[in-house]
């Protein structure tokens, strides 16, 4: 191309003026210009630059989100003259923004514009560019904004009931755009969800902006937890949620939360049984919770009081002497000999009942109970049903299933209850009532555990105002009271309706029978 001879610009020169020779500029080099006098005049093809520089420092130093002051070119032609009227173009990474990305130098060859820094706290850059010549670059070091929020930088992880959380969660300072903000800040940890409360170092302050909660903890029944991290002035963030386990295994009993008569719950297996780990995963806690709030919502708030350790359900393990078949070959005694074993062990106290999930077999029954303790036969076999298998319900949210339903049931018989004497007593289902729909019914037809069950119907043998004084009602028992704590971990999300949990119902065989208990054993021990 060859040299295109320019008129001087003159010094001053209106906003007009400068429309009017950039169109003759362009007529010049391309015979068009399309710029009216209604519209900005199109930009033209850049003259010959030959080479930009900087006018002035190419550093900056601002605050994200910022404008830095202002950024200036010069462009110069062939002989180093100062060339106006060229398009210079600019370019930043970052999320940063100019407020014209494009100039036009003036009469002294420069060119600027306001660069507004991106939100990455950092060094940022932009570039001055114009066709192939190298580029002018311009740096910027970009400090944090003013802090808005609190962030999650390590999400925590769960850990057993009043140990401390297996994940340290790390809490920092933000500015609006997520960049840690070192100030001094004095961060709290508390509970977003869930019944409970955490403990151990729930308070932590830091000089820099970055807190790490590496001794705290959480108490209360098994379940999940948010947690919500809070600071004066700033936005808080919640965990994502974390899982309350249950306490390691203890072959002593733990001290209890509360006094009285309670129901404490054991994990039992045999000699040479498969040792599931129950006691020390959610299962049998979730179970329990279940039955333990439709009992709680049946009986207007009162339920049955639970041992519990550190606010969550204590469950309690025992290994059996025998072996699965030798127990399995006791038929309708598998429950006399735990219960025989375990007072043989010294576990058995005044003043408690027992529920025991035995991950043993039988050929008899699913379940069993006398007047201190109930057990489910989590691997029982009786003729013409099997029971549930790994069936204890996944959530403290759930209904009520088969294992519930049964538990509660046997739970129920340690209070003495359905009494021989009741007027709907059955004779042959003794201990039991003839009505299907009824908790505590066993009879030849077939048994419907589940949310709908009934707490005695007709209200006349062991609950209700039909009852005759003198019989034994489950409201008049030792072990009943009302403000007890629930195990429910509360609803992080809502239970399924229940017509979506149906389909899940019609996989307990709602078909089988409630078998037989063997007879009480003569006495508490
Ligand atoms: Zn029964």
């Amino acid at each position: 191309m060859g040299k295109i001879n320019i008129p001087a610009p003159s010094r001053v020169r209106s906003r007009r003026q400068v429309e009017t020779a950039v169109c003759a500029l362009a007529t010049l080099i391309v015979g068009s210009c399309k710029g009216g006098s209604d519209g900005p005049p199109e930009v033209p093809s850049t003259p010959a630059v030959v080479a930009l520089s900087p006018v002035g420092a190419v550093t900056r130093v601002g605050t994200v989100g910022d404008t830095v002051p202002v950024l200036v070119v010069r462009a110069v032609d062939s002989e180093g003259r100062a060339l106006p009227n060229a398009r210079i173009s600019f370019v930043t990474d970052e999320q940063g923004q100019f407020v014209s990305p494009t100039a036009v130098t003036d009469a002294n060859g420069e060119a600027r514009t306001n660069w507004r820094l991106g939100g990455g706290a950092g060094t940022q850059s932009a570039r001055a560019m114009s066709g192939n010549v190298p580029s002018v670059v311009f740096t910027a070091t970009a400090t944090a904004g003013p802090p808005v929020s609190l962030g999650l930088r390590t999400q925590p992880a769960g850990s057993r009931v009043g140990e401390r959380l297996s994940v340290a969660p790390v809490v920092d300072v933000r500015d609006r755009f997520g960049n840690v903000v070192p100030v001094p800040v004095t961060i709290t940890a508390l509970l977003a969800s869930g019944p409970g409360v955490v403990a151990g170092t729930s308070t932590v302050s830091s000089p820099t902006g970055v807190a790490t909660f590496d001794a705290l903890s959480l108490v209360g029944p098994v379940g999940e937890r948010v947690i919500r991290f809070e600071a004066p002035s700033l936005q808080s963030v919640a965990s994502a949620p974390v899982l309350l386990r249950p306490a390691a295994r203890s072959l002593a009993n733990r001290a209890d939360d509360v006094s009285g008569p309670q129901l404490k719950v054991y994990y039992v297996v045999p000699s040479d049984g498969v040792d599931r780990g129950l006691d020390t995963l959610p299962t049998i806690a979730y179970s329990m919770a279940v039955w333990q709030r439709w009992l709680s919502e049946k009986l207007g708030g009162r339920t049955i009081r639970l041992d519990t350790f550190n606010g969550a359900l204590d469950v309690g393990f025992f290994q059996l002497s025998s072996t699965d078949a030798s127990m399995v070959g006791r038929g309708a005694f598998v429950l006399n000999e735990i219960q025989r074993q375990m007072n043989a062990a010294g576990l058995l106290q005044s003043n408690r009942i027992y529920a025991v999930y035995y991950d043993g077999g039988s050929s008899f029954a699913c379940g069993g109970a006398s007047s201190v303790v109930a057990a489910m036969y989590l691997r029982g076999t009786p003729p013409g049903a099997t029971c549930p298998p790994n069936a204890l319900r996944d959530s403290p949210n759930a209904t009520m299933g088969y294992w519930e339903s049964a538990m509660l049931h046997d739970v129920v018989h340690t209070m003495g209850i359905v009494s021989g004497t009741s007027p709907n007593h059955t004779a042959a289902y003794p201990f039991h009532v003839p009505e299907p729909d009824d908790l505590m019914y066993t009879g030849p037809s077939p048994w419907r555990p589940g949310n709908s069950m009934v707490i005695d119907v007709n209200g006349d043998d062991y609950h209700g105002s039909n009852v005759r004084p003198g019989l034994p009602t489950i409201l008049a028992s030792q072990y009943v009271a009302a403000g007890l704590p629930l195990l429910a971990a509360g609803a992080l999300t809502a239970p399924s309706s229940i017509g979506a949990r149906s389909a899940r119902d019609e996989g307990i065989p709602n078909v089988m029978l409630l078998p037989p208990h063997p007879p009480y054993p003569a006495a508490r021990p």
